[in-house]
């Protein structure tokens, strides 16, 4: 089953575990350590973290230009931050880059 994005910051690096022994399952978000857990399947936890609410993901199209010229092809991103917030990582993952918001 395919789990949603991360409710709370909106990232898809979502890690699912589960035993059977212990009839337990969690599911992580790897970048924020949102978690929801219980004493269930992965699959009945699967639909209940599918089900959080979700704001809708900010989407950004970017190219990054770099100092000689060199245009990257358009790369997207997607977040629950604001477009502001996205533009500054965006910078500060790229020093000495242009980036080019579309
Ligand atoms: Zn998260």
């Amino acid at each position: 089953m395919n789990l949603l994005y991360c409710p709370q910051c909106g990232s898809d690096d979502i890690n699912l575990q589960s035993s059977r022994e212990l009839m337990h399952s969690k599911i992580t978000c790897w970048e924020c350590d949102f978690s929801l857990k219980g004493k269930i399947n992965e699959d009945d936890l699967s639909d209940k973290w599918n089900a959080l609410k979700r704001k809708p993901l900010t989407e950004v199209s970017y190219r990054v230009i770099s100092n000689n010229g060199n245009v990257s092809s358009i790369k997207k991103y997607y977040s629950l931050k604001s477009i502001e917030k996205i533009i500054k990582e965006l910078k500060s993952d790229y020093p000495n880059h242009t980036i080019e918001i579309l």
